[in-house]
Parts: structure tokens; sequence; C-alpha cells
């Protein structure tokens, strides 16, 4: 990655529940990095739950308080990122409602991830919003100009989509978007506990960032393992293995000789288990220290959303008197005055 101080970082989550694993390696780790060299925003998308969680509004004041606090407990630092209420700044909505003119519903619906999440949810018709949420993300990245998206692969046909829109807007009306580029994580897609789908904080195969040693224990005790291995001397597949991808996402230097070990039947499940417990609690072990010190402070975590998101929202501001300007709906009005 190249140091540019013209780089912009923006990422985030839906506030349908605690942050696991898969965010971890997907994005948060990469974030915790990017922080350190570039602007980084870092948004709650409480909208964006809601095109799957409508039904559940009340939820997300909870989740969205949950996952401030593995932020700061994993390392985001409120100093170098800003983190920030995705409803609390309409300017986004707005920029969906323009950007909505000129995406086509075939793009939508041929969208990998879109296809699948709506499989996955049993959706036999498609919800308006939720065809549309790329667009909405599209809106999310473009109201700050961020230029760096640090995501899991899931996120990668969006951050495409957001490049088409940018270039159509650019196209129409004036040059003021930037095109962004997504920075996939080591880890580009961390396998559920129970082997089949991804890490998801909405299938219950997750290990979240705020579990206490004994659950991450209790947890790979029943993750799903080689099923062609039943005694300890059959020779194991790791390829197959969900837990020996998690060797490999969370203990690079030694997944070689785990993988050796199975593959001999040396090493059986309980030892390969017991070996990444103890590694994802290494991990886990300061993130624990520094959310008690957060948890103890709540008045601290509203603090720090509430300047992230009055900052974002004055970035909001002004991208929006641009867009309006290239869009020639800068009528004969005081923006300022009517927009306050
Ligand atoms: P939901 O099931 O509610 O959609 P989720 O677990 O998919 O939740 P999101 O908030 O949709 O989480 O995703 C936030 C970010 O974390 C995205 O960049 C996504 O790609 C990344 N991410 C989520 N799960 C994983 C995973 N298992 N492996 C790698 N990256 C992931
Ligand atoms: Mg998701």
């Amino acid at each position: 990655m190249q140091s540019n101080h013209t780089e912009r970082v923006l990422t985030g989550d839906r506030t349908t529940g605690k942050l696991h694993l898969g965010h971890y390696v997907g994005s948060l780790k990469n974030r915790i990095e990017m922080q350190r060299k570039y602007d980084t925003f870092i948004l709650l998308a409480d909208v964006q739950a809601l095109t799957t969680h409508f039904e559940a509004p009340k939820e997300m004041g909870r989740h969205l308080h949950q996952i401030a606090l593995d932020y700061l407990a994993a390392g985001i630092d409120p100093e170098k990122a800003t983190i920030f209420v995705q409803s609390l700044v309409p300017e986004i909505a707005e920029l969906t409602i323009f950007y909505s003119m000129f995406v086509t519903v075939n793009s939508l619906r041929h969208n990998p991830t879109v296809k699948s999440e709506a499989a996955e949810r049993g959706y036999n018709q498609l919800y308006y919003g939720f065809l549309g949420y790329p667009v909405s993300q599209a809106a999310d990245i473009t109201f700050c100009k961020a230029t760096l998206i640090p995501v899991g692969e899931d996120q990668v046909p969006h951050i495409e989509q957001t490049r088409k829109i940018v270039r159509r807007f650019n196209e129409l009306y004036a040059p003021v978007l930037i095109e962004p580029k997504a920075v996939v994580g080591d880890v580009p897609r961390l396998v559920g506990l129970d082997g089949k789908n991804k890490m998801s904080k909405s299938m219950g195969n997750a290990i979240t960032l705020d579990a206490s040693a004994l659950e991450v224990r209790e947890k790979i005790q029943v993750a799903v393992t080689d099923p062609a291995r039943i005694r300890k001397s059959d020779p194991g597949h790791p390829e197959v293995c969900p837990v020996f991808s998690y060797h490999q996402a969370f203990a690079s230097g030694t997944a070689d000789e785990i993988a050796a070990g199975c593959r001999s039947g040396a090493m059986g499940c309980v030892e390969c288990k017991q070996r990444i417990v103890g590694r994802i609690n290494e991990l886990l072990e300061p993130m624990r220290e520094r959310r008690v010190a957060y948890e103890t402070n709540p008045r601290m975590v509203d603090e720090i959303l509430t300047a992230g998101t009055k900052r974002a929202r004055e970035i909001a501001k002004e991208t929006m008197r641009e867009v309006r300007e290239a869009m020639g709906l800068n009528y004969r009005f005081d923006y300022d005055e009517v927009r306050g």
C-alpha cells in the first residue's frame, strides 16, 4: 500500500449483532492498520441493517453500542478514526435517491452477493430497499470521497457497483466523485463453525469478539471438522476442515505443522482444537481488557459517536453542495440558510 495523503478509508458494519472473528480478519484488522496512515471513517450501518431487520428497529440502538464497543476493544482509536451513525447523516439517504435514478434494476438483480443473500434469507420476493442496498453503500462511500474500502470478499461486487455509479455520475454531471478501491483482508471469507457458510452474525455460527475464554473453548469443541476423520489415526484432510482454516487465519506460522500432523494422523482433532483455542484467546485477551475500560464508561462511547457523526455530517454537507451544483440543483436559494 503506497502512502498517499489524499487516501481516505471508509468501511462499516450493519448493526445486526456483535462482531465476530470473520469481521476481524476480513476487515477490522486492516482498518486498525490503515487508521495509522489514512483518514479513516467507520460507519455503523443502521439503515442498511433495516433492509433485512425492518421488523426489529428497536434492536438497532443496542447493536450499535455493542459494535462501537467491539471497535474500540479491537483497537480502533477514536483519535485517528471517525466512527459515525449512518441514519444521522441524512445526506447519505439523499445521495442514495439521486444515484438510484441511473442504476438499473437488472444490475442489482445480477449482483452475486445480493442474489446469494436473498436466497439465504428465503426471499421469494425482493424488497425495494434490500435490492437497492448496494446503491446506499455507494452513497456511504462517496459522501466522504473515500478511496480505500477494507472489506470481506462478499463486498467486492458492491464496490464495483459504486465505481460504476461514480463513473456514471461524473460523466452525466461533473467530475466531483472519486472511484474507490476494495482492500480485501488476508482472509477474504472466514468460514463459520458449521463449516457450511461464511461466519456471519445472522447465522449463529460465529465466535464473537466479546466471547469469554470458556466460550471460545466450548464453541471450538463443537466446531465441525473433517467428516472423513473418525479415529485419531485416520489421515485427515485439512483443506476441508473449518478448524484448520482457523489455524491458517490466526496462527499461520504453525499451520504447516498442524496440516502435516493432521494428514499423517499424528495429531488428533482434540489437540488441534486445543491449540487454536489458545491462539484465539491470545488474540482476544487484550480486547477483553480494553472492552472493560470502555464498558465502565458508556458516556465516553456516546461522546465518541457524537463527535464522529458531527464530523461525518460536516463533510456530507459539503459533498451534497457539490453534488447539487454538479447536477444543476443549486437553485437561487441560500443553501446554508435553508439546510442549516
Ligand atoms: P449479516 O449476517 O447481518 O449480514 P455479517 O456477519 O455478514 O452480518 P456485515 O455487517 O454484513 O456482517 O459485514 C461487515 C464487514 O465484515 C464486511 O466487509 C464483510 O465483508 C466482512 N465480513 C463479514 N463476515 C465475514 C467473514 N466471515 N469473513 C470475512 N469477512 C467478513
Ligand atoms: Mg453481511
